[in-house]
């Protein structure tokens, strides 16, 4: 797999794997946020409901005070349950308006059926106004019971409603779960206490003694009042050190179950000693509500607490949110920022460097990547690269040199010092080579050989140098009188061997006399002015056949050229 293929993977695979890890952690965080704010809203309409609860038990006081009315009636007392209805209205109002505020958490929904509630509190009341307004003679005692009856009913189905808020509020957010059912607790002992004020109703309303039933009733009642004040006591975390929870206990102690209780009591021994009561229901309850009072100061003391809690949880929560966001998103930055740095100080040096060096091994010599400056290991390679890069040029360069060396050494081999024809040497390797295909070809080879006539007089005469310029000259003369083909070399001292392309001794002989004319007719200028004619002499030899030896023919060659020189130079003769 190509380098920046896995690199690539591998980032994303590690992007998608921190993205993950860090969304399983915002979910939480999530999930704990929303459950501290759905559980401040669960506390809200469980409040609005203990109130509902409280304002139907609150109600029967009143109504209890109109029941037990004597003709004339008591305006006072209508006024009383009047006003009673209507916080009651208000209450449940006020819980149907919560309830529409937010969105219901899933869990309490169907937690508070409001419509049986709603129908039972309608009957109830159309049944109190009738028998209110029968004459006192006609509201019998099973009347009464029933009246009083049907408005007991009425409170657990909002108790049913508080309990329910009560359960989903734990589910939702069980932090606040024990407070809020000691706060349940107290609404219940709230009801208990109204039933047990109640259960006097029709004895003090129609003046009678308390039956053994009555007795029962209150017993049992007394017996359950007792057994919710324990449980709101059984210790269950810091909310019983709270002073104002403490405090609050400590007045429902002292108002409800001392002065409360004494109330309930003084009937009860009225009744045992056959004393009048001293008291109508209206009365009663004048003394005995307020004593109820502490109970929901106890309540609404436990729900501020939960209140309290709840907003600090959920501040807490959105802390915790907001944190868990920055953190996640510095992680995501590191993350690729350092897959960022990674790729250009690690990734692309090391492909450019790769591919140099690539390059390098093709013997392409273009600059290598820059970032040799870096003071880190990728600056050491490419450090190294551009030193490898200079030795190959170096070497490459060696290399050229060598072979032109090499080339101008086999050139200078082959080639005369002075004139820059071939030497002899050279035209030994080149006609041996030509008497060997002419062999093979049976054709004839000719050799022609010349001298300069009294060369020793114009060295003598002009000197050295003079000399040698005149040798040059007559190369030249010679070269450029030849044809393709034809060469040229110098023998030896002032003497030249000329190879014709391929030619028999005829042929051979005219190209010696058009040399000899061309070397005859040039003035030779020397560098000092002065104009030279030179003459020479030449001798032509032709081998045959398949076994000519070169130095044969040179041989024969030479006698000729003897001959010339002999017979008075500047002439050409051949072997005979
Ligand atoms: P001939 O006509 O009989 O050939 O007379 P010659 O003077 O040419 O012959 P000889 O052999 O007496 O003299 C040849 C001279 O050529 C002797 C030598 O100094 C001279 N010579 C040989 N090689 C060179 C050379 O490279 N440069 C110069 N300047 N002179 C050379
Ligand atoms: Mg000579
Ligand atoms: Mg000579």
């Amino acid at each position: 797999m190509r380098l920046t293929r896995l690199f690539a993977l591998t980032g994303a695979v590690l992007a998608l794997l921190v993205c993950g890890m860090l969304g399983r952690l915002l979910w939480g965080e999530w999930e704990h946020y929303r459950a501290a704010g759905s559980g401040h809203h669960t506390l809200q309409l469980m409040q609005r409901a203990m109130i509902a609860a409280e304002k139907l038990s609150f109600e029967r006081g009143p109504v209890n005070a109109v029941l037990g009315d004597h003709v004339p009636a008591n305006p006072a007392y209508r006024a009383r349950l009047l006003r009673a209805r209507a916080d009651t209205d208000q209450a449940l109002a006020q819980l149907r308006h919560e309830l529409a505020a937010e969105p219901i958490p899933a869990a309490l929904a169907g937690a508070l059926p409001l419509a049986p509630l709603d129908q039972a509190l309608a009957a109830a009341r159309q049944t109190v106004d009738q028998l209110a307004a029968l004459p006192p003679a006609r509201r019998t005692p099973e009347r009464l019971e029933l009246t009083v009856e049907r408005m007991f009913r009425l409170v657990p189905l909002a108790l049913d409603a508080v309990t329910g808020y009560t359960r989903a509020s734990e589910q939702v957010y069980p932090r606040i779960g024990r407070i809020l059912a000691k706060a349940r607790l107290t609404v219940e002992l709230r009801e208990f206490a109204g039933r047990l004020g109640s259960a006097l109703t029709v004895p003090l309303a129609s003046g009678r003694p308390l039956t053994e039933g009555d007795h029962e009733r209150l017993q049992f009642l007394r017996g359950r009042i007792e057994q919710l004040r324990q449980l709101i006591k059984i210790p269950s975390g810091d909310i019983d050190t709270e002073p104002r929870v403490l405090a609050a206990v400590a007045r429902m102690d002292q108002l409800y179950f001392d002065s409360g209780q004494r109330l309930v009591s003084e009937v009860e021994q009225a009744s045992r000693a056959g004393r009048p009561y001293g008291m109508d229901t209206g009365q009663f309850a004048q003394r005995y509500v307020p004593c109820m009072a502490p109970i929901l100061a106890l309540r609404d003391v436990l729900l501020e607490e939960a209140q309290a809690q709840a907003l600090r949880d959920f501040q807490q929560a959105r802390r915790e949110l907001m944190l868990a966001l920055l953190v996640g998103a510095a992680i995501l930055l590191a993350l690729t920022l350092l897959l960022l740095i990674l790729r250009r100080r690690v990734v692309i040096p090391l492909l450019r460097a790769t591919r140099a060096v690539v390059r390098l091994g093709n013997g392409d010599f273009s600059p290598p990547p820059s970032g040799a400056r870096r003071d880190d290991e990728i600056g050491d390679m490419l450090r190294a690269l551009a030193t490898l890069r200079a030795n190959s040029m170096d070497r490459q360069r060696l290399e050229q040199e060598r072979l032109h060396l090499i080339e101008e050494l086999k050139v200078r081999a082959d080639t005369d010092y002075l004139t820059g024809i071939l030497n002899r040497r050279a035209f030994t390797a080149a006609g041996n080579l030509r008497l060997r295909g002419a062999s093979e070809r049976n054709e004839a080879l000719a050799v022609i050989l010349f001298d300069v006539d009294h060369f020793k007089s114009v060295n003598d005469s002009y000197g050295h140098d003079a000399g040698d310029q005149v040798l040059i000259r007559i190369a030249d003369v010679v070269r450029a009188s030849l044809r393709d083909g034809e060469i040229v070399a110098r023998y030896g001292g002032e003497e030249f061997v000329v190879m014709p392309a391929c030619c028999g001794l005829e042929a051979a002989r005219a190209l010696a006399e058009r040399l000899r004319e061309a070397i005859a007719n040039e003035p030779l200028t020397l560098s000092d002015g002065y104009i030279l004619r030179v003459t020479a002499s030449f001798g032509v030899a032709v081998a045959h056949g398949p076994h000519a030896v070169l130095d044969d023919l040179f041989h024969a060659a030479d006698l000729a050229l003897y001959r010339a020189k002999h017979n008075g130079r500047n002439r050409v003769e051949s072997q005979v």
